[in-house]
């Protein structure tokens, strides 16, 4: 079997300029996942991971090369097109929540669903099942602020979830959560996966991803290492 890639970068290249001084955040990256991959990005701070996983998101665009999600050109697809495909196929877990503060945790997990033309009743049904799965159901009027680190990641979680995503990106997820709020986040990771959704996670912990099925480093803007992973039995 050879399918048709879920997510193919062909030579992509990210520049960003500013005050005369031009970064190369990327540089010549091809790689292809496939649908149901469970990727880990590593690498050094400022190598371009964020920004990796920024153009694989569609929020944001490279400077130079193709990419192709579900066989569709992606990179240069008119702005309503890529946030269609954003809303629809894919949720992001960001080290710093990114909640919303001014809304409280049922808003903004329903945010997501506003796009997908649901009734009302529908989204409300909705976000508590996805409340309930990461177990914060009981926050849902609570506003971001009066919730612990580990419970605005679960509730940035069920924001992520609540589209059900096809794919899942996480920049650095437990990086501002202690151990045990940490491996919650981590198992959910872990069952998004099993569920069928490609993974594709940042992260410096060498205690988490270890059930990826792929590791990717990056150095300077360039993949400068592949490899398959054996899935650790037990
Ligand atoms: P990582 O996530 O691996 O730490 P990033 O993808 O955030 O790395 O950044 C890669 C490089 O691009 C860094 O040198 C960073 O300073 C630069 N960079 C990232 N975002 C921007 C931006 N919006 N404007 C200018 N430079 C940026
Ligand atoms: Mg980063």
């Amino acid at each position: 079997m050879n399918a048709t890639p879920l997510i193919r970068l062909e030579n992509v290249a990210k520049v960003f300029e500013g005050k005369g001084l031009e970064t190369h955040a990327l540089t010549g990256v091809e790689l292809e996942i496939a649908k149901g991959e469970y990727l880990v990005i590593a690498g050094p701070s400022g190598c371009g991971k964020s920004t990796l996983l920024s153009i694989i998101g569609l929020l944001d665009t490279p400077t130079d090369g193709a990419y192709y999600l579900d066989n569709e050109s992606v990179a240069d697809a008119p702005a309503a097109r890529r946030a269609e495909l954003r809303n629809h196929k894919v949720g992001f877990i960001f080290q710093n929540f990114n909640l919303i503060g001014d809304l409280n945790v049922f808003q903004n997990v329903e945010l997501p669903l506003l796009y997908q033309g649901m009734t009302p009743k529908a989204r409300r049904e909705r976000v508590f099942e996805v409340l309930e799965r990461v177990n914060i159901a009981d926050r849902a009027r609570h506003h971001p602020s009066q919730l612990s680190g580990g419970q605005q990641q679960r509730a940035a979680v069920a924001r992520a979830l609540a589209a059900n995503p096809e794919i899942v990106l996480a920049d650095e997820p437990t990086g501002n959560l202690d151990s045990k709020q940490g491996e919650a986040i981590m198992d959910l990771i872990h069952q998004l996966h099993e569920e069928g959704a490609t993974i594709c996670l940042v992260t410096h912990d060498p205690r988490y991803g270890t059930d990826a099925t792929r590791r990717i480093e990056l150095l300077d803007g360039a993949v400068v290492n592949d490899s398959k992973l054996q899935a650790v039995v037990g």
